[in-house]
């Protein structure tokens, strides 16, 4: 089998997430928005697919390695494409690694019939979901006070739910460790002492302000504590794991793939390690941080709701807890699948479990006519 065709599709569609100047998201009127479907063909007539990739850099610098390889060599490909960044890091980033070795992945599942899950080693077929809050904002009725967050954490209890993460307020809207404490303690008191709590808070906090919110939410019981500081400063979370009984899960968003997630492992900077394939440069990558994680005792919390990192979890020996399911807002539908896809990646029970798809690949349901009839013809 060899690929004869890599291409990005760029198309239209209505959303009603806006960015703030910080980059978060947030509801807000619909708009024209555009994703991306990269789609990665064979001589056999089987195809893989991954939403979201850079269309100019897969055609300019992705194309022309993959074209000719046998993609059942996806770990070949991938290795060549890491080695490519040492050069080209500012076009060849993990985010574009990461869609070429999902929509291989996808491809090889594919061909053979079978789940991504299955082929990776599957250990179950559902995993306990979370319910991810966007980040604080100043809508009434949204994510407003302290208040409102524990309004929505008995919503999303009824829903079926039974743990709960906060983001909480960022940039625009002010940081403030006291009132995130405030927050978390009203959720707390309105769930009761049982749902599994977490918090995501503002990635640019002191070591002092990391540690006071820290043993403020050991005091409520909270699970763990996401990215409280830069995380290129490892030495700040060796500090602050080191004094908190609160487990520190990361890194997250440093660079590094899995290597720095081993620095992480070693030097006592996190108690869970994370991952998430677009954070790591793809399925491939994250297996390994998992593998890594699993020879330390450690488990591996998912970054994400991307349908890829459930496969991913439904293959680990020690398993990562939870699914992040969202982001969620008390005016964002997140059941309604987005419009190019005819199901949502991670659909959910009433006890709060996601299911993983047993469709051959990754399982994802595309809406190829959506897609086709809001295509942005290239000039
Ligand atoms: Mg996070």
């Amino acid at each position: 089998m060899k690929i004869v065709d890599v291409q990005v599709q760029t198309f239209h569609y209505l959303s009603n997430t806006v960015r703030d100047s910080d980059g978060h998201g947030h509801p807000g009127p619909a708009h024209d928005a555009q994703q991306t479907l990269l789609t990665i063909r064979t001589d056999e007539g089987v195809a893989g697919f991954c939403f979201g990739a850079n269309a100019q850099i897969v055609e300019s610098m992705v194309k022309p390695l993959l074209m000719g390889e046998d993609p059942f060599f996806h770990e070949k490909i991938w290795h060549m494409l890491k080695e490519r960044q040492r050069l080209a890091l500012d076009r060849l980033s993990d985010k574009v690694l990461a869609a070429v070795d999902v929509a291989l992945w996808d491809l090889v599942g594919r061909a053979l019939n079978q789940p991504v899950y299955k082929l990776l080693g599957a250990t179950r077929t559902k995993v306990p979901a979370y319910a991810s809050t966007m980040c604080g904002d100043d809508l009434v009725g949204g994510l407003n006070t302290p208040e409102a967050y524990a309004e929505f954490a008995l919503q999303c209890k009824a829903r079926g739910y039974t743990a709960f993460k906060l983001h909480t307020w960022q940039p625009p809207y002010s940081a403030d460790p006291k009132r995130d404490v405030a927050a978390c303690a009203a959720v707390r008191e309105a769930v009761g002492p049982d749902m599994a709590l977490m918090i995501d808070p503002y990635h640019y906090y002191s070591r002092h302000q990391a540690l006071y919110l820290g043993r403020e939410l050991e005091k409520l019981g909270f699970y763990w504590m996401e990215e409280p500081m830069d995380e290129h400063s490892m030495s700040s979370y060796i500090w602050l794991a080191d004094q908190l009984d609160l487990a520190i899960v990361g890194p997250e968003t440093v660079e590094g793939k899995m290597y720095s997630r081993a620095e992480w492992i070693v030097h006592h900077a996190c108690d869970m390690t994370r991952a998430g394939v677009r954070d790591v440069g793809g399925i491939t990558p994250m297996m390994k941080i998992v593998h890594l994680a699993e020879s330390f005792n450690m488990q591996v919390e998912s970054h994400g709701p991307d349908m890829a990192n459930l496969h991913v979890l439904c293959a680990m020996g020690i398993r990562g807890e939870y699914h992040e399911r969202g982001l969620l807002h008390p005016f964002i539908d997140y059941e309604t699948p987005q419009p190019w896809l005819n199901q949502i990646v991670d659909p959910m029970d009433d006890e709060g479990n996601v299911h993983v798809s047993d469709a051959p690949g990754l399982g994802m349901d595309i809406n190829f006519d959506y897609i086709q009839a809001n295509l942005i013809q290239k000039a």
